[in-house]
């Protein structure tokens, strides 16, 4: 294997596309996942001619929410299948907080389910909680297996809580978090087998396979098939690693035919570098330049043991990319003014759009130090060949600092309220500045923000 020195980053010229009206697509998929749960929710009353006593009305309860828990869990895989058009459309980042927020919803049904149902049925047979758990989970065809999944779920729920989950590292969580799909498998066969909504009913049976047949079909393709397809097609290897500023370094990658990837500024990849060490993760960092037949650039700063091992990655090692992912392109633009707003190593993505972007352009970009304003020749030069403002500023020394306000904005940028924003910087740059650009009247619509953090 040959590795190139990459030539320095071109300029590309801004795309002349025009800002398009906001996409459709979330509402759909909003008003097709609520439709669903509706129908699922007609699905029981159509069996169920009338609620008798309270059995009957703790057992009615208890068969809604194991649907509507049955239904969900098919919609968070959906969310997370990295389908190309919900994922364009909708944007990873909020793919992933639905997923996190509907998640909740689930653990909330299928917690409810469970004691209403053995509530309601201990209350039917006379007979204690503790006597009906059992009958239940040893007698019931798939229950005990819908017990396991269950448990698993729970334990999925327990470290993705805030407190515990930024206690242990993010590979334990995600590969803890990996037993959700077993945890629906083993779910699965008890919600036919005992689900008085299904035994019996044909057409309801056919619908539940084909909607979970379906799900697993997309999970299999989008996320195994087609990474393993354009690993082969692109064998993608890293040409050279360069140092930008203090912790961070732009790794460029070479490969075959990477034109017909067509990732675009403001896009990212889940990169997984095949050497000792780190093959096993695959972390998501964004193109720091716009893609170029020849080669892809990332440019990282160090922040745990994934980020800074890559200063050390040796030219010609193999990587795997998965994407390109993310919603935070021009695609989003809506008007032809654009300020974008970024901190400290949320630049990369920012780089991208300041050379792409169409329109009129200004660029402010805060960090701490001086020297911590990576890519800054680069921007200068971006700035200078289009005729585009970019402000620095720093918070040290203190001198330099400016409070991210309002008021502050407005001086560096007077029609603020006109121009689309793209923000991307740590959580707290970015909280002080969702605030400041609702102060400055910038409609929320027209603020368009990607998060470093899942
Ligand atoms: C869409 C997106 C684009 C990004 N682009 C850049 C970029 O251009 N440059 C840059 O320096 N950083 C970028 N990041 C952040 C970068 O992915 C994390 O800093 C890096 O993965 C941390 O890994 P670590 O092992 O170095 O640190 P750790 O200490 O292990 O992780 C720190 C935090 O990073 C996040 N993280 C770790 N591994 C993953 C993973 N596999 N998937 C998702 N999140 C993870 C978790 O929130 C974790 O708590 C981006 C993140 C996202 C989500």
């Amino acid at each position: 294997m040959t590795s190139t020195t990459p030539p320095a980053p071109a300029m590309t010229r801004p795309s002349r596309s025009a800002p398009r009206p906001p996409s459709p697509v979330p509402v759909l998929v909003h008003l097709v996942i609520w439709g669903g749960a509706a129908a699922v929710l007609a699905l029981w009353w159509s069996d169920t001619p009338s609620v008798v006593g309270a059995a009957g009305w703790l057992t009615g309860a208890g068969r809604i929410t194991g649907l509507l828990a049955g239904y969900a869990c098919a919609i968070l895989l959906l969310l997370m299948a990295r389908v190309p058009l919900l994922d364009r459309a909708i944007g990873t980042d909020r793919l992933a907080r639905w997923h996190a927020m509907g998640g909740r919803y689930v653990i909330s049904l299928a917690c409810a389910h469970v004691l209403l149902i053995i509530w309601g049925y201990a209350l039917e047979s006379r007979t204690g909680v503790v006597d009906q758990t059992t009958t239940l989970v040893l007698h019931y065809p798939d229950l005990l297996k819908g017990t396991i999944g269950f448990s698993l779920f729970l334990v999925t729920a327990i470290v993705s809580v805030r407190a515990v989950r930024r206690r242990i590292p993010y590979e334990t969580w995600h590969l803890l978090h990996f037993g959700t799909y077993l945890a629906v498998f083993l779910a699965f066969w008890h919600q036919l087998s005992d689900g008085a909504d299904f035994t019996g009913n044909r057409p309801a049976q056919l619908a539940w396979y084909t909607l979970y047949i379906a799900v697993a079909a997309l999970l299999a393709w989008y996320r195994f098939a087609v990474p393993v397809r354009r690993a082969l097609r692109h064998r993608l290897y890293v040409a050279e690693v360069r140092p930008e500023a203090p912790g961070v370094v732009s790794v460029y990658l070479s490969g075959s035919r990477l034109a017909e990837l067509r990732a675009e500024p403001g896009q990212f990849f889940r990169w997984r570098f095949l050497t000792r060490g780190m093959w096993w993760a695959a972390n998501p960092y964004s193109l720091s330049a716009a893609p170029h037949p020849e080669y892809l650039r990332i440019t990282v700063k160090a922040s745990g043991g994934h980020s800074a091992a890559l200063a050390h990655l040796r030219p010609g090692t193999r990587v795997l990319a998965e994407g390109p992912y993310g919603a935070f392109t021009a695609r989003r633009r809506r008007t032809r003014k654009t300020l974008l707003l970024g901190g400290g190593v949320g630049i990369t993505p920012l780089r991208t759009l300041f050379e792409t972007l169409p329109g009129e352009v200004v660029l402010v970009y805060r960090a701490r130090r001086p020297e911590d304003l990576a890519l800054r020749g680069e921007l200068d030069a971006l700035a200078a060949a289009r005729g585009a403002a970019v402000h620095y500023v720093v918070d040290e020394p203190a001198a330099y600092s400016s409070p991210l306000t309002a008021e502050a904005l407005r001086g560096l940028v007077p029609d603020l309220a006109e121009r689309d924003v793209y923000l991307c910087g740590p959580p707290g740059m970015t909280e002080a500045a969702l605030c400041a650009l609702r102060e400055a009247g910038v409609p929320r619509r027209r603020v368009h923000h990607e998060s470093f953090a899942f």
